[in-house]
């Protein structure tokens, strides 16, 4: 108890101890450069609904357009800056909140960035949500039934869930809680991977992150 009040005070001490530096290359700045304006796009959906695989996607097709995109993928961040956690209610959230920390900054530095990544609590969406309050935020569910994702099962977790070999597997053996109010939702079962493609773009040239460039 001692320690952790301790511990609480010299964090404390040590966030009154920092002064950020404000930037002299401002976000219009950077949009200017790149012709188009940044945002992140957040797609949460069960395993194997098609989050990386949509992300990957539209990042390729607006690559080819010239716009700077970067997908955030679960496996690939879990492997180096949260290799340290697990999948435990508690690693999950800790989790989304260094993803979501790190893609306010690459939105910040102008990319648009697609984070692919389950985030099942809607406390730890909500957070994202607060936390990119004064940039363009988007929640994409890209929703599909267990059963679906079950039988494309891409990376073999589901049949490893049902033989008891891995826990914590969202929709199985942990909660998923679906999005109440997500500003895009793609059915991937009914759609196949280039028309939600096609409408993620629209989506963005609707909220003008992808018009800079001809209006100016
Ligand atoms: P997740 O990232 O959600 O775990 P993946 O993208 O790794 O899922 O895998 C989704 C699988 O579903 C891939 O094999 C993909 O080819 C397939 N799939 C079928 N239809 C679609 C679609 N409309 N959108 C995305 N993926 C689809």
């Amino acid at each position: 108890m001692r320690s952790k009040n301790k511990k609480s005070r010299s964090s404390e001490a040590a966030k009154s101890d920092f002064t950020p530096f404000a930037s002299t290359i401002l976000s219009a700045d950077r949009h200017r450069l790149n012709g188009h304006r940044s945002a992140l796009v957040w797609f949460t959906g069960l395993s194997g609904s098609g989050k990386s695989t949509l992300a990957h996607a539209l990042e390729e097709r607006l690559f080819v357009d010239g716009v700077r995109g970067y997908v955030l993928d679960g496996d690939n961040i879990r492997q180096g800056l949260n290799k340290d956690l697990g999948l435990s209610p508690e690693d999950r959230k800790e989790n989304i909140r260094r993803i979501a920390e790190v893609a306010k900054l690459m939105v910040d530095a102008g990319i648009l960035t697609f984070a692919a990544f389950i985030a099942p609590y809607r406390e730890s969406r909500r957070f994202i949500r607060s936390l990119m309050r004064d940039w363009p935020y988007y929640e994409c569910y890209v929703k599909c039934p267990l059963a679906a994702c079950e039988a494309r099962d891409p990376k073999g977790l589901y049949a490893q869930a049902r033989a008891s070999r891995i826990d914590n597997m969202t929709g199985i053996t942990a909660p998923y809680e679906e999005p109440e109010n997500p500003d895009l939702t793609l059915e991937t079962d009914r759609r196949d991977v280039q028309e939600c493609v096609d409408i993620l773009i629209r989506f963005l040239m609707e909220k003008d992150i992808l018009t800079l460039a001809s209006r100016s």
